[in-house]
């Protein structure tokens, strides 16, 4: 990956991180890229929420993640501008409370403590990180690795 990735591009490659993280829970979570349509105009309204607190809010970007499993589900939805890898923490935070709702465990486990790992930006996507040490375990698809060692 050492050509720079366009916005959507990254998407892509965060699905496929996703798709490979989430196998350590052993739950069925279905991740799709999918197009933001409908859901738009969803965020249009967080959009002018936003903006009636003063604060302004980019377009988003029109491809999103969809992260499914059984009645729950999130969409990952970046934005046209700003920091990619920042937006992606803020929706891994997001999916973590997804995850740990069902799964009723922090995710992913910090292998050394008892607490889940961080996602900190790292290159273009983002790393586990121990949020304490701050330890680097991998990066954004990597967990099965560690899992193994
Ligand atoms: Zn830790």
């Amino acid at each position: 990956m050492s050509r720079d990735l366009s916005r959507a591009e990254r998407v892509h490659a965060v699905a496929r991180g996703l798709r490979a993280d989430l196998r350590s829970t052993d739950e069925p979570f279905r991740i799709e890229v999918v197009e933001l349509g409908d859901l738009r105009s969803h965020f249009d309204i967080q959009r002018a929420a936003a903006a009636a607190a003063g604060y302004s809010v980019p377009e988003p970007l029109s491809t999103a993640i969809s992260v499914r499993h059984g009645c729950s589900g999130l969409t990952l939805v970046f934005l046209t501008e700003g920091e990619f890898a920042t937006q992606l923490v803020d929706n891994l935070e997001q999916l973590q409370d997804m995850v740990a709702e069902i799964t009723t465990d922090q995710w992913p486990p910090c292998p050394r403590h008892n607490h889940p790992l961080e996602p900190v930006p790292h290159g273009m996507l983002v790393s586990w990180v121990c949020p304490c040490t701050p330890e680097i375990f991998t990066e954004l698809g990597g967990l099965a690795e560690l899992d193994a060692q």
